[in-house]
């Protein structure tokens, strides 16, 4: 009963979002204040980053944590930025990044890592499955 009071208590007192949504964060935050040089190859960006797993997943990291580090009137943004954007931007924009094969519009032949299969019995050791269920346990 506690966790439910604190958790609504929390969603209470917690600050509206500034951006609705991933591509609202996107289109009405990043595209307008980042500017790279985009014509030399040195960086690169997808208009169709949507299409792009690890763009969505890198994006809705930044967008996440803004909205949390934004409430940090202080050092939030200056913590966003250095600890958070900056390393995801520089894998994104990088000309190694998951833009890479877009530089001439969006292409989606991407390569996924390889896998192998795993050997049998390998799950049986706590290393792969401590972290399944409780994150906390060891
Ligand atoms: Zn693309």
């Amino acid at each position: 009963m506690t966790t439910d009071r604190a958790q609504l208590i929390d969603e209470e007192q917690r600050a509206p979002l500034a951006f609705s949504s991933l591509p609202a964060f996107v289109s009405d935050y990043l595209a307008l204040i980042i500017q790279r040089r985009m014509d030399d190859g040195s960086h690169l960006w997808c208009p169709s980053w949507w299409a792009h797993p690890e763009a969505i997943a890198r994006l809705a990291a930044m967008w996440r944590a803004f909205e949390y580090l934004r409430s940090d009137p202080a050092i939030g943004l200056s913590n966003w930025w250095l600890h958070h954007a900056d390393p995801h931007l520089a894998v994104l924009l990088s000309p190694t990044g998951p833009f890479h094969a877009c530089a001439q519009g969006h292409r989606s032949d991407a390569e996924r890592l390889p896998l192998d299969r795993m050997p049998a019995g390998l799950m049986d050791d706590p290393v792969f499955t401590v972290l399944v269920g409780d994150p906390f346990a060891m």
